[in-house]
């Protein structure tokens, strides 16, 4: 009897990892015909200058309805198309409508804006992805300036000699790169030394409960002065209230991000924000 009792759990357990794997391949299915179709969209968050507390600039954020999955989370997404192996072309897409964004609100707008993309490791480390930028640039004819690359610290810690050209020729036509997720990730000081990295995006874990942990705060404190050695602009990511921003505002960083000043909006609300400030 008992034997037939784990049979049957196994039996259970075989039929739920079915259901999984098929629940993956029709939203992997409904992912790349989103991407054909044009169907996924950008929204922008903005990155503030905690001095004029002005809109710096603002990070591109994919965002994907799904008519049968509904929203769909980037962090249940992006991590699909990086396994199954299209993250590269996801990536130019937004490229692309993010450099066609830069261009058209620094026309628009009259402040300057810079957009921010996120670059996955395994796309930035493909050999075609200087082509790929290159192109954008040329298609949208954008000021280089106003485009903002993010990458996450691991992609740094690889130490090939193609990765620091990737680097350098980024940074070489001038647009900036800022490293993602700072601090949950596994880079040296040594490196980040050595690389032309404009800014330190410190992850939104360490700021969390910085008005009740005395230790959190000095260790977020330890951060920033961390990334101004360094001499990089260095951005608190996930700010929710008011309290966190109180207690972070004298360690001085140049930017931030969170809810607190505003959720990732679409092009047109964004646009509505700035112009209320
Ligand atoms: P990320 O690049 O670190 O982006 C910040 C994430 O934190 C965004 O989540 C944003 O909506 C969220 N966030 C911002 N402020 C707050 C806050 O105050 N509180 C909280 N709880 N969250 C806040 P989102 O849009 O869900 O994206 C999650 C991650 O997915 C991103 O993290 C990024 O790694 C990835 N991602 C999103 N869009 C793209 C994309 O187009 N390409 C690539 N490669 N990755 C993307
Ligand atoms: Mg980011
Ligand atoms: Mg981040
Ligand atoms: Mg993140």
């Amino acid at each position: 009897y008992a034997e037939k009792q784990s049979d049957r759990k196994v039996a259970v357990y075989h039929t739920q990892m079915e259901e999984e794997h098929k629940y993956f391949l029709l939203l992997e299915s409904a992912l790349r015909r989103a991407l054909q179709r044009d169907e996924l969209e950008l929204h922008y968050q903005p990155k503030i200058d905690l001095k004029s507390r002005q809109v710096e600039g603002v990070e591109a954020l994919t965002r994907w309805y799904d008519k049968n999955f509904k929203h769909v989370p980037p962090n249940v997404f992006i991590p699909l198309a990086e396994r199954r192996g299209f993250i590269n072309n996801l990536g130019e897409w937004s490229l692309q409508v993010a450099a066609e964004r830069a261009k058209f609100w620094n026309a628009k707008l009259d402040q300057n804006l810079t957009v921010a993309v996120n670059i996955s490791p395994t796309h930035f480390m493909q050999p075609n992805f200087l082509d790929q930028l290159f192109q954008v640039l040329e298609k949208t004819k954008v000021d280089p300036r106003h485009l903002q690359i993010e990458i996450t610290e691991d992609v740094v810690m690889e130490k090939s000699e193609q990765m620091n050209a990737t680097l350098k020729a980024i940074s070489n036509v001038g647009i900036s790169l800022a490293i993602d997720d700072f601090g949950t990730g596994y880079s040296s000081f040594g490196m980040l030394n050595t690389f032309p990295i404009d800014s330190l995006k410190i992850d939104r874990s360490f700021v969390t409960d910085i008005p009740h942990d005395a230790k959190k705060a000095s260790i977020l404190e330890v951060m920033i002065k961390l990334g101004h050695a360094l001499q990089l602009d260095v951005v608190i990511e996930g700010i929710e209230n008011k309290d966190e921003l109180s207690v972070l505002q004298p360690f001085a960083p140049e930017f931030a991000q969170g809810y607190y000043f505003s959720k990732p909006l679409p092009a047109k609300e964004l646009e509505i924000f700035i112009q209320k400030k």
